[in-house]
């Protein structure tokens, strides 16, 4: 993706216009077939209206017995099928555009690229109440106003009421507040509502201007940026407003958020936008307070917990230019811009950037496309880059900007492998790791222990026959939960309670094997009684602000070992952990995923990242069994970049992305044989498209079981397509997907194309 790809999208001259007396509407409707329609303008339609029409409006049209919104792409003189069998739309929903152009251009590449139906593309990029046909429109956001009782009031009059008091002078200052930075600024609701019922403050659905939602009283000072970070600013700065890519390559803590925010200082002194990517799991109250107490301008944040009139006020208030910065996770990329100015991706490595169901698309990349359509820079900022990322900065596509030195005054941790071989392991625990954590926390630190399988054990096994208790819908074994007891399948989320005797044999000796952080955070506990033990994973924080609560503790500063997940692993900053303790190393470093060692150096460097953030120097001790792994061996000694050259080297030699592109396209199906035998299918198609001369240009492997063939009762297969030249794969698969769609064979099993695909599950 991140290389110019010839493709057949939309030229700028399909957007131009057609006579209306023959003209005929090129829409993208949501459907499940990779096409456009064509339809006839509304019966009721003026000359005038047909004239003004501006591709990016939305329309409805019937389809099938039902009416859908679809968007019109082009006018057309020619229909691509008989006249006589098109429709007529029913109604032009829109006077102008919903899209400017360049993110128009965007959806189609995308769904061309990703071979994905361009009417879904567009309907799941949309706000819900657009999709549905609702005005583009800002709904109104419930604000806080002080009344005139309230403006009268005197702060000395709150004095016992110290919550309120705060409302007030909030209030005075900055006029209203609403939901989002109610929760920001953790504001009492209940001091809220009493202000409320005393008649001092008063709601209303207006703001009154976007300028004045958010931010607090005191900007926050801008750091004194080191040397290298200078440079780095003054670079991305010149790109702005031209394309240019910058890898912002720069260890943990080395500031790369101080990089970010000095650069959007300078966007926004331009008059522009800058949009930001995060991943999933850091888009946490406290990222966002930092963007917050920069600026005083509207930022507009795109999460998961958004009403759909919330995520429609943002939308447009991004479109319209009033949001002067857009943060959100991967979908976020679609957000339309008045006049963008930089694109931020933090972590570029993460991977939640790739969506893994229905519309697979990279964010990421996609965001490259994007920059590159409106002319403004990118910057994929992350102290352990993809391979993809760093090969095209090693080749001079990006500009690589490193950061190699921590900021302030923290120091890098040190690494260190504890080679449990020829240990004793008391639940996981090495006698020497014990003791280390005991000495970090007699000095008052924090303790983070790593460990990235949830649950009290990975396995039940009877002790008398080996029976192990798996799951009946996926080749899996299931994990033992001990709050509350149950056998939990991770791929299906199927439970069930736990098995008193052994099915197979009766024996009621059923051990738990394996380690998770339940057990984990058990034995921490009674081994160190007197400490706090916090644990983070999936399963304690699946209640809403779960996570904050526990990350809040964490800050008071008191001596405490976190145990948890890879949730603990990214973007956090602990100022008080000076030991970071990785279990088990091990279990990434043999799996079966080409990309398994990448990924496994990554977390493992996050999560060291997490030590000795602050003044203290910050220790990592890896436990493992493979302490001569040339892999483990190099990341220790020598750090990420000299590992992820080793493992750039590997790939080339074995002609793994990012020196080839692959593309996986799955089936899956209730019975054991479809999946199979129609990839055989696509695989002759296939084969019939490449003709004999040409082969050689895309290697087909395949079809092969996936490497779990069974998962929530559906039996798995795929098959691989790899070439060295992206446009030929492109090629391939833009005539055979439309092919497949209508083989008979592709209705019993569900089929998919993962184009760049991450994993191989
Ligand atoms: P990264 O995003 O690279 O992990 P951060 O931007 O979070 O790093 O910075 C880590 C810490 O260093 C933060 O507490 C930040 O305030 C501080 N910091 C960043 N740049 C500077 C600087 N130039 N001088 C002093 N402290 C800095
Ligand atoms: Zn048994
Ligand atoms: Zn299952």
């Amino acid at each position: 993706m991140q290389t110019a790809v010839a493709l057949n999208m939309p030229k700028p001259d399909s957007f131009s216009h057609a006579p209306h007396a023959s003209v005929i509407l090129r829409l993208a409707v949501p459907s499940p077939l990779r096409r456009l329609f064509d339809y006839l303008p509304p019966l009721d339609s003026t000359p005038a209206q047909l004239e003004q029409l501006r591709p990016g409006v939305r329309i409805s049209v019937p389809f099938g017995s039902r009416t859908l919104v679809a968007v019109l792409v082009s006018t057309q003189a020619q229909a691509s099928v008989e006249h006589a069998k098109l429709r007529h739309a029913t109604a032009i929903l829109d006077q102008d555009p919903l899209l400017p152009q360049a993110l128009m251009e965007l959806y189609l590449w995308a769904a061309q690229y990703y071979q994905h139906p361009p009417g879904e593309v567009f309907s799941t990029m949309l706000p819900a109440l657009l999709r549905q046909g609702r005005p583009a429109a800002h709904p109104g956001r419930k604000v806080w106003r002080l009344s005139a009782q309230g403006r009268q009031l005197d702060a000395d009059a709150l004095r016992r009421a110290s919550r309120q008091r705060e409302i007030l002078e909030f209030l005075t200052e900055h006029e209203e507040l609403d939901r989002e930075s109610i929760a920001e600024l953790e504001i009492s609701p209940v001091a809220l509502s009493a202000m409320v019922k005393a008649g001092f403050v008063e709601t209303s659905a207006q703001p009154r201007s976007p300028r004045h939602a958010a931010g607090k009283a005191m900007p926050e000072k801008v750091l004194q940026l080191n040397a290298e970070q200078l440079q780095a600013v003054n670079s991305i700065r010149s790109a702005i407003g031209s394309f240019g890519c910058y890898l912002l390559d720069g260890v943990t803590g080395s500031g790369k958020t101080e990089v970010y925010l000095q650069v959007i200082a300078e966007v926004l002194r331009q008059s522009r936008q800058a949009l930001v990517l995060v991943p999933e799991i850091s888009l946490t109250p406290q990222t966002i307070s930092r963007f917050r107490k920069r600026f005083q301008c509207r930022i507009a944040v795109l999460h998961s917990g958004l009403t759909d009139a919330e995520r429609l006020q943002a939308w447009l208030e991004a479109r319209d230019g009033q949001a002067r910065i857009v943060i959100g996770t991967r979908s976020a990329l679609f957000t339309p811009l008045a006049r963008p100015g930089i694109i931020i991706i933090d972590e570029e490595h993460d991977g939640s950037f790739k969506q893994q169901d229905g519309f697979r698309y990279s964010a990421r990349d996609l965001a490259i496309v994007r920059a590159r359509n409106e002319d403004i820079g990118i910057v994929l900022g992350s102290a352990t880059p993809s391979l993809e990322t760093l090969h095209n900065a090693l080749t001079g596509r990006y500009q690589h900007l490193l950061l190699t030195e921590r900021a302030g005054v923290a120091e890098r941790p040190t690494l260190r492998l504890l080679d449990t071989t020829n240990e004793v392991l008391q639940e996981g625990f090495s006698a020497p790791l014990l003791q280390d954590i005991a000495d970090h926390l007699q000095r008052g630190n924090q303790v983070l222990v790593f460990l990235n399988r949830r649950g009290f054990a990975p396995t039940l096994q009877c002790a008398d026959c080996g029976w192990v208790a798996e799951c009946l819908r996926c080749d899996a074994r299931l994990t033992l939960h001990k709050t509350p007891p149950h056998l939990r399948c991770h791929h299906c989320d199927a439970r069930k309670p736990v098995d008193r005797h052994c099915p197979q044999c009766k024996s009621k000796h059923l051990q738990a094997l394996g380690l998770g952080t339940e057990r984990s955070e058990g034995v921490l506990t009674s081994l160190f009684p007197d400490t706090r033990v916090l644990r983070v994973d999936r399963d304690t924080t699946r209640r809403k602000n779960g996570l904050d609560a526990l990350l809040n503790e964490v800050h008071r500063g008191e001596p405490c070992i976190l145990i948890g997940t890879q949730m603990l692993a990214k973007g956090h900053h602990f100022p008080c952990v000076t030991l970071v303790a990785v279990l088990d190393a091990d279990a990434g470093l043999f799996s079966a995923d080409f990309r398994g060692q990448e990924h496994t150096a990554q977390l493992l460097m996050q999560v060291a990242g997490r030590a000795g953030r602050a003044g203290q120097a910050g220790e990592v001790v890896i436990q493992t069994r493979h302490a001569n792994h040339n892999t483990l061996q190099a990341l220790v000694q020598q750090g990420y970049g000299s590992f992820a050259r080793t493992i750039l080297a590997e790939r080339q030699a074995a002609c793994m992305p990012p020196f080839s592109h692959l593309a996986l396209i799955r089936a899956e199906a209730t019975d054991f044989r479809s999946p199979e035998q129609f990839l055989a299918l696509v695989r002759q198609c296939a084969e019939r498209l490449l003709g004999t001369a040409d082969c050689t240009t895309v290697t087909l492997m395949g079809p092969l079981p996936a490497p779990m063939e069974k998962r929530a009762g559906k039996f798995r297969a795929q098959l691989l397509l790899q070439s060295a030249q992206r446009s030929l794969l492109q090629n391939l698969l833009s005539q055979l997907c439309p092919a497949l769609e209508s083989m008979k064979e592709s209705r019993s099993v569900r089929w998919s194309v993962d184009v760049d695909p991450q994993d191989m599950i």
